[in-house]
């Protein structure tokens, strides 16, 4: 039996925990550390009625406080974070994952510009910096069939690295965003609350930038969005690069077999302009047959296919675009747990059929599938300005514009190569949510509809999105007026000092 003192002070403190009074316990011991322990939480109510658990009220920490904070750091993010400091303001960069690149080093999607043929007009900004970044530090290789770069994708972990520190930019990474914070009174954002190895902890930021592809910030803060329904999204993909490969024979076999983008559409209707369909591509389908004929693969194992990217001296084949997944919601957590088992399942059918049917992937082995499946389609916010098919497919121009791209369509099976030289303006509208001021979204979450996200979801693109919010976050800044009223002579001022094509 303890002793009395003891036995009361223990009592003592379960009643104190029970109300919610927050104790520290700190014990010394000098060889091995303090010995630490957390206060747990007092206890909330359950709702099984509504299948709910309220949570006590907590005080929250706060991990940092700045002017811009970015949330997600893709293409859309890297880009927001680099033109809100390079106007000046102080920024915070934040991320789930470990590393920053978003779809490039978390899926392994090096193809940056894959679609830049000759005749391209390409946007002007970040995202060619990127590139020619990228490739002046080493960490690229030419894509097969034009000048392109493609990005390693472990090695733009490292260039997205110097492109934080070098700006000034502030970092948080395996930081995940899971609340907003309002002004109060008001629909105005002023924080988010983040959960990470350092608990649940707030950020207060003047502007922010949502960046998560998925519109995570937008949802969070209640403003509408529409995603396409479960059957019609694009589908999931586990990307995977291979060791092993004999880069000649392999290449030998794809001069013998050319491939065009004709070949895309060979299992369903595929628009195009006519000019995509004698454009070579880097393409294998039939080889997944032909596998399924020998036996050694599935016989339901039906949504192989797809492109190769780099193939390096070492022997590596990078960015096998090829095991895909459809009708799962990138939002809902049991979708994404099912795709990611099914994608690895996948994948390595895919290299079976490789190793068996294609020439120089013989002793091919697997050297690794990207850190997480990679997301196509998800939220896309309803903005001030909806974007269409239509703007993309027919030069469309914008009085706010904050850049353009290319016409350049690749999903729901609408093919179009940008070899004319046609382009659209990219409109600040897309970017700004009807609901909640002061929060801007950029990336593939931008508003449009599909065949206009097939246009915007490409990583150049959300490239585009991400420096025009930056800049008009820094601006409406430094002119006291909030993201929804922000001039926009302003704004297109800053992003051609930054070097951005407007027009
Ligand atoms: C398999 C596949 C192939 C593709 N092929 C090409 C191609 O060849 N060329 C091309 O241009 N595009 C391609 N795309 C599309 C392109 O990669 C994406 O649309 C693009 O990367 C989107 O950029 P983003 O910055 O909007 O989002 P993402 O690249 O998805 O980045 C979002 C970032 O936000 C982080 N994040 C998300 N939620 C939170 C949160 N709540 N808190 C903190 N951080 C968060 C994520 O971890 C991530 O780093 C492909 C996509 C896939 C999946």
């Amino acid at each position: 039996m303890p002793s009395d003192d003891k036995y009361l002070a223990r009592i003592t403190r379960m009643i104190d925990r029970g109300v919610g009074k927050r104790l520290t316990f700190t014990r010394k011991n000098t060889n091995e550390g303090e010995v630490l322990q957390h206060t747990p939480p007092a206890a909330g109510e359950m709702d099984a009625e509504q299948g709910v658990y309220i949570e006590p009220p907590k005080a929250l920490p706060i991990l940092a406080s700045c002017e811009v904070l970015v949330v997600g750091a893709g293409p859309a993010g890297l880009s927001a974070a680099l033109a809100a400091r390079r106007a000046g303001a102080d920024v915070v960069l934040l991320e789930r994952y470990g590393c920053f690149g978003g779809a490039i080093t978390t899926v392994g999607m090096e193809t940056l510009a894959w679609y830049r043929y000759e005749g391209t007009i390409e946007s002007e900004g970040i995202g060619v910096e990127m590139e020619r970044r990228a490739a002046a530090m080493g960490g690229t290789v030419k894509w097969p069939y034009n000048d392109s770069e493609c990005l390693d994708a472990d090695f733009f972990k490292v260039v997205a690295d110097h492109l934080v520190r070098e700006s000034g930019i502030r970092p948080i990474l395996h930081c995940y965003a899971v609340d907003v914070i309002f002004e109060e009174g008001s629909n105005r954002l002023k924080g988010i609350v983040t959960e990470s190895k350092s608990g649940r902890q707030v950020v207060l930021a003047q502007r922010i930038i949502d960046c998560t592809g998925d519109a995570d910030i937008a949802h969070l803060a209640g403003a509408s969005y529409r995603k396409t329904p479960k059957d019609k999204m694009l589908g999931m993909t586990t990307v995977f690069n291979a060791s092993g490969v004999d880069k000649e024979r392999f290449l030998e076999y794809t001069e013998a077999k050319p491939a065009t983008y004709a070949d895309w559409s060979r299992t369903w209707q595929q628009q195009t302009t006519g000019k995509e369909e004698v454009l070579r591509s880097p393409y294998l389908d039939k080889e997944f047959d032909e596998a399924r004929a020998l036996g050694v693969i599935a016989q339901d194992s039906t949504n192989l296919g797809g492109s190769w990217s780099s193939l390096t001296e070492a022997g590596e084949a990078n960015n096998l675009n090829l095991a895909h997944m459809y009708g799962y919601d990138p939002t809902d957590v049991m979708d994404l747990t099912k795709a990611e088992m099914q994608g690895r399942a996948e994948a390595l059918q895919a290299l079976m059929a490789l190793k068996t049917v294609v020439p120089g992937f013989e002793k091919a082995k697997l050297r690794n599938f990207g850190m997480t499946v990679g997301v196509r389609d998800s939220r896309k916010i309803i903005g001030r300005y909806n974007l269409t098919g239509d703007d993309v497919k027919s030069q469309a121009k914008f009085d706010d514009s904050i850049g353009i791209f290319p016409e350049f369509i690749d999903g729901y099976a609408v093919l179009i190569l940008p070899s004319t030289g046609r382009y659209f303006e990219v409109p600040y509208g897309c970017m700004v949510p009807l609901e909640v001021d002061n929060l801007l979204v950029a990336g593939r979450c931008v508003a449009g509809d599909m065949v206009s996200h097939a246009a915007m979801r490409n990583m150049m693109a959300c490239t585009v999105t991400g420096q025009g919010a930056g800049a008009a976050a820094a601006v409406s800044l430094q002119r006291n007026v909030t993201t929804a009223n922000v001039d926009m002579a302003d704004v297109q001022q800053e992003l051609q000092r930054q070097g951005v094509r407007l027009h």
